[in-house]
């Protein structure tokens, strides 16, 4: 028999509601969530893509040798890892979240780190550093009279790009900056510029363009201090400023941890012995040599994936379908969620993993 949730998407932060189609356990499909308030009726294809994740999955907790994965179980897993932070201290604990955990697993991560005396706890932010500043909400889009997008909004974000059309039928101006010849966004833009490297030297001739009634919705920023810079744009113009992620709750992460460039990643995989990585793929940003053969790591993920392979220990935790808790999407708002897919699996999830290595 069919079973329908309610769930959010997990594949932006913009925080659509999606539908999950189950039957018996495993999920078979997707639809819009057709009274959610932000989506209002609709998903775009990456969200409702998002379901296509459960196509390749880590089954089980497994040991690595040589690349292969080898079956395994929980017990035996986690007494691997209990040795392995038995033998190191504190500094040599290194923990790599991601905005693709609910809040409530950050908090209980959090907990375990502060238990353990590990301070280098945090998780890759794509270059926008920590900030607590008050965002734009999706309303500011549909009033503003200027949108500056950065990055190419209409592909990634659809839903939010779907606002900024409707705000362009009542006469707002679209420009686009990219560092790409061309884009969606860049094609349906009234004004395209084009930057190499770094926005800055951009930034000034925009200053005139923007004012109050203005909004900024960057998805790309190519360096912590790019961001700043359109920070200091919109306090210079009274533009509001709205970060998009491409993780469901980066903001989530953004409230809790330090947000890290993947220098800085690199940094704190070298001083470290053991390496917990929750959710994430540092293959997406570091490359192979930088990771490999530093520590032993351990991967709390259910993709089957290059980072698997390069990992010492998998326990895969519970898919985003398996889980509850609250995601804050990128204006700042928590929406909560319940389990979508009742998949059967005897793997613990991410809660139950930290509070047995506690
Ligand atoms: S815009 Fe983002 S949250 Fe909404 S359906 Fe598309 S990928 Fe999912």
């Amino acid at each position: 028999m069919l079973d329908i949730k309610h769930t959010i998407c997990p594949s932006c932060s913009v925080g659509c509601g999606l539908n999950i189609v189950s039957k018996d356990g495993t999920v078979v499909g997707s639809y819009p969530y057709k009274r959610h308030p932000i989506n209002e009726g609709k998903n775009c294809l990456n969200g409702r893509n998002s379901i296509l994740q459960f196509d390749n999955q880590i089954e089980e907790p497994s040991i690595v040798k040589n690349g292969e994965l080898e079956g395994s179980d929980c017990e035996t897993v986690l007494n691997i890892v209990k040795d392995q932070l038995a033998s190191i201290d504190k500094n040599e604990l290194a923990i790599i979240c991601s905005g693709n955990s609910t809040n409530e697993e950050l908090d209980k991560i959090k907990e375990f780190a502060d238990g353990f005396g590990c301070e280098k706890i945090g998780f890759y932010g794509y270059n926008f550093p920590n900030f607590s500043a008050d965002v734009a909400s999706y309303d500011d889009i549909a009033s503003a009279n200027t949108i500056l997008a950065i990055g190419d909004i209409y592909r990634e974000n659809p839903l939010l790009a779907r606002r900024i059309v409707l705000s362009k039928e009542n006469g707002a101006k679209l420009i686009n900056l990219d560092d790409v010849e061309k884009s969606i966004t860049s094609l349906n833009a009234d004004e395209f510029i084009q930057f190499e490297g770094h926005l800055d030297d951009k930034i000034d001739a925009l200053k005139s363009e923007l004012d109050e009634n203005s909004i900024i919705i960057a998805n790309k920023v190519c360096c912590k201090d790019d961001f700043v810079s359109l920070e200091s744009l919109a306090e210079g113009t009274g533009a509001k400023l709205l970060p998009v992620f491409n993780a469901p709750n980066m903001k989530g992460a953004m409230n809790r941890m330090d947000s890290w460039d993947a220098e800085e990643v690199k940094n704190i995989i070298d001083d470290s012995k053991v390496l917990i990585v929750v959710k994430d793929n540092p293959l997406e940003y570091l490359s192979k040599d930088d990771i490999k053969g530093k520590g032993f790591i351990v991967n709390i993920s259910n993709e089957d994936n290059a980072f698997a392979k390069i990992s010492d220990v998998i326990l895969p935790g519970k898919s985003w379908a398996e889980k509850t808790g609250t995601f804050t999407n990128c204006e700042g708002v928590e929406q909560c969620f319940d389990i979508s897919a009742e998949i059967e699996n005897d793997n613990l999830s991410e809660v139950e993993i930290f509070d047995e290595l506690a």
